[in-house]
């Protein structure tokens, strides 16, 4: 298949243009043979430099594409950091025009970042359905041991040839599932969010990413025996997720109270003692089971209203003793100004039978558990890494890593 950006750009029926930067996306078996053609289409012109990790440079399978330069990243330890893009800038050609990024999430940051340092062109070869980056316009980077997103450049071109995505290691392609599995909660948290603050809800890119995020939930297991449509599926969703981003210029599509969990866990806060090793979309998978755990929790109340309370600004003792001096100041900034501090405890109590209902339709958390365990996925706290004690903890503290409003955030004001 291909997802064209001509068919999704102009003005919406929410009344607002979206915009897509990636002008075509090619999701098939063979694509990279057709790689010339592509370039052509999208008008990819000027000197390539391919960039590879040892990983994906190994992959006999892989036809690679054509480029007057090549750069083989050592995959051990690589990380999307100072270090790995200094390196990258510095072996790269000063005259190069065009980045071709072929791997991994991590190689596909450290491209972007660098092709927005050189003001070049960035094209994507992902070779497994790992995450859903791939199509991201911000760098997910690590500055000297910070995390943080960094402006960068969207790919002109994605080819994702399916031949080389369905061989991939399985565990790229579990992480990628989790990562979708994601979009449960965060698709709710964006509908939460406007039922309590009226936040708009683009009903177009909403329904995009239902609809690819249901065709994963209903054959994603079909990977275990090789089904190229689910791969072409999972391959989608990621994608998909992405350009749902660009068309709304926010991650809000693909980025609720889930993914704050992982991104809780990878800041290593020093109240916990946690270091994970696990991919992104492992970490999201997890965040998912806990984050479907709790919302049915609270949606178990019918009658909320003794139990919310007004807004309170975070307690700036508790931020420093939780996150630690490393990361107060981070904290500190990224909830200065808190967008929970305009809900008032009425327009909760308001919204809670619409927000009951929009729960309702998450799956159950042991249903999604049952899913990642039965593709051997990672699916609880322990299988990350992270003692299983953590979970109150984790679940409670994680809204605090990024001012959006979920319903995790607007458990501050609910006493349950
Ligand atoms: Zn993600
Ligand atoms: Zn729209």
């Amino acid at each position: 298949m291909e997802i064209n950006s001509e068919k999704y750009g102009g003005l919406c029926v929410c009344g607002h243009e979206h915009y897509m930067k990636t002008k075509l996306c090619v999701i098939e078996s063979g694509a990279l043979n057709k790689f010339e053609e592509y370039m052509e289409t999208v008008g990819a012109k000027g000197k390539r430099c391919a960039v590879y990790g040892t990983n994906s440079s190994a992959i006999e399978y892989l036809p690679k594409p054509f480029a007057e330069q090549t750069v083989i990243m050592n995959s051990e330890g690589l990380h999307a950091d100072e270090k790995s893009t200094a390196i990258l800038l510095e072996k790269m050609d000063e005259d190069v025009e065009v980045i071709i990024a072929v791997g991994s999430g991590t190689i596909h940051d450290i491209c972007r970042y660098c092709a927005a340092q050189r003001k070049i062109s960035f094209i994507s070869v992902p070779t497994a359905a790992s995450c859903d980056g791939f199509c991201s316009a911000v760098a997910a980077m690590t500055w000297y041991g910070y995390k943080s997103t960094v402006n960068a450049v969207a790919p002109t071109l994605v080819v994702a040839d399916l031949d080389v995505i369905s061989r991939a290691p399985i565990k790229l392609t579990r992480s990628g599932v989790g990562d979708m599995l994601g979009k449960f909660i965060a698709l709710s948290d964006w509908k939460i969010a406007h039922e309590v603050t009226g936040e708009e809800v683009c009903p177009v890119i909403y329904g995009i990413m239902e609809k690819a995020l249901k065709d994963v939930w209903d054959n994603s297991l079909e990977v275990l025996n090789g089904d190229v449509t689910a791969y072409e599926q999972i391959t989608y969703g990621l994608l998909m997720s992405g350009l749902a981003m660009q068309m709304l210029g926010s991650s809000r599509p693909a980025s609720g109270a889930e993914h704050h969990i992982s991104h809780l866990i990878e800041t290593r806060p020093e109240a916990l003692n946690v270091n994970s090793q696990a991919m992104h979309g492992e970490k999201v998978g997890v965040g998912t089971v806990l984050a479907a755990k709790e919302y049915h929790r609270l949606a178990e109340t019918e009658n909320i209203s003794e139990y919310v309370c007004e807004f309170e600004a975070l307690d700036d003792g508790w931020i420093r003793e939780f996150f630690g001096d490393r990361l107060y100041d981070m904290a500190k900034k990224e909830n200065a100004n808190d967008c929970l501090s305009g809900v008032r405890a009425a327009d909760i109590v308001k919204a809670w039978s619409e927000i009951r209902r929009i729960i309702a339709d998450i799956p159950q958390s042991d249903e999604i558990y049952e899913k990642l365990n039965a593709l051997g996925a990672d699916k609880e706290l322990a299988d990350i890494e992270v003692p299983n004690e953590y979970e109150s903890i984790i679940v409670s503290a994680s809204p605090v890593i990024r001012n959006r409003l979920t319903l995790m955030r607007m458990k501050r004001m609910i006493k349950l």
